[in-house]
């Protein structure tokens, strides 16, 4: 029944193949190769469930989507106070590569521009180049869940050619933010920048961060803290001079790249991220931006949107005879929630024959989970199940030839049926 969220996703995506607006970004001749053409959308849900939809194994160089993963490390080894005397929160309605810091701080107005960027990487504890760089690699597969392979083409001409972080960092060095040297931080900011992601791994580390900071092992990468300043960041200064538009349209805290990668986190739920080399003025991925506004708009996403998504959607479930499992479900059922109804019913569908959906306790359903819950028991009956609604208040508003007021008038039924 994951085949639902499945096509769902591959039909958003596919609604936006064909733009070919916008530009890869050409600064260095190694960015300027890449297929335009190229389009993946990666979805990882809260438990690690992965929907993988186009070109999601294609890796492209993570770029400025690192700037909220080494924030994370920086407050996580260094501590809040440390971080904050060198770096702001403030967004800074300037280009990203600005050479400019505050006026009355003195300091990087935020992490998300270039000039907070690395001043992060020069908070990385280490005695070289070399052990920042371990850290910050360490850090990022460790959230991505696999060890990110770097593109070394691509550092070599960033290296090469970075004359305006170098003046960046110089600045940082003269106003007292950079400690150590400027060409040591600004090589291993380089460095973290040519790491290489696909859409998948991008999905993978923003639901680490949706997670809190826990990857899908159980191990715990950093703070519940240092995740809720790095989100907080990422929402208002995350998507380049473009952060007013992002959260009202899409509403999740995220952070682009020139490489044409997106990292997007629903806290709690999920983590999405897609790749689409062609850029617009701004900097952020063309297609990236309006695939994650469909999905926000389409599956509900936003995060300040009304309902909150009770943290596990399947409060019991149990066989009340062979072959019939009754699931009761609760809380209000959004996206996440109905997708983990759907998949669960898929992993554990040769344990019924019946299967009776109790509704009874769900407070609010929203349109996205109910066009879900609807398609379940055509895919139920393509599998030669039955499905059944206990739905008393009708709040998923299904025929009523399957829907029942109580479990056990659903049970007579099947009783009957069997
Ligand atoms: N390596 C690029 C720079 O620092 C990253 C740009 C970006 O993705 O914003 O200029």
């Amino acid at each position: 029944m994951a085949e639902l969220v499945q096509r769902y996703l591959d039909q958003i995506r596919a609604e936006h193949a064909t733009n070919g607006d916008g530009a890869v970004a050409d600064y260095i001749p190694e960015l300027a190769r890449v297929d335009p053409a190229g389009f993946g959308l990666s979805l990882v849900l809260d438990d690690g469930f992965c929907y993988e939809s186009g070109d999601t194994s294609t890796e492209f160089t993570i770029q400025s989507v690192s700037k909220p993963f080494t924030y994370a490390l920086a407050l996580d080894r260094f501590g809040f106070e440390a971080v904050d005397a060198k770096i702001g929160v403030e967004p800074s309605g300037e280009a990203f590569n600005e050479i400019s810091v505050d006026e009355t701080t003195n300091i990087p107005k935020n992490p998300m521009i270039n000039a907070g960027a690395i001043a992060a990487v020069s908070l990385i504890p280490g005695d070289s180049a070399d052990e920042r760089f371990a850290q910050i690699h360490a850090f990022y597969s460790a959230f991505a869940g696999r060890d990110l392979p770097v593109d070394e083409a691509v550092y070599a001409s960033e290296k090469a050619t970075g004359s305006r972080n170098r003046a960046i960092a110089y600045m940082l060095q003269s106003f007292g933010v950079l400690d150590g040297d400027p060409d040591e931080t600004l090589d291993v900011y380089f460095r973290q920048c040519s790491i290489l992601v696909t859409s998948t791994d991008l999905a993978r580390m923003a639901a680490t961060l949706a997670r809190g900071g826990v990857d899908t092992t159980g191990r715990r990468l950093t703070t519940p803290p240092v995740v809720l300043r790095t989100l907080s960041v990422m929402v208002t200064c995350g998507m380049y001079d473009a952060a007013g538009d992002w959260v009202s349209a899409v509403g999740m805290p995220a952070k682009s790249g020139v490489g044409g990668g997106i990292a997007a986190v629903l806290p709690g739920q999920l983590g999405i991220g897609v790749y689409s080399p062609r850029l617009d003025g701004r900097g952020n991925s063309v297609r990236g931006v309006a695939v994650c506004r469909s999905l926000s708009e389409r599956l509900g996403l936003h995060f300040l949107s009304k309902a909150r998504e009770s943290r596990s959607t399947i409060r019991a479930s149990y066989d009340v005879r062979d072959g019939i499992r009754v699931y009761e479900l609760h809380g209000d059922l959004l996206f996440a929630g109905a997708e983990q109804v759907l998949r669960t019913l898929d992993d554990e569908c040769d344990r019924f024959e019946i299967a009776v959906l109790d509704v009874t306790r769900v407070d609010d359903v929203d349109s996205t989970a109910r066009r879900m819950l609807a398609g379940m028991r055509g895919a139920l009956a393509a599998q030669g199940k039955v499905g059944f609604i206990v739905d008393p208040d009708s709040v998923l508003e299904a025929p009523r030839e399957a829907t029942f007021g109580t479990v056990d008038e659903a049970l007579a039924t099947a009783g009957s049926d069997g």
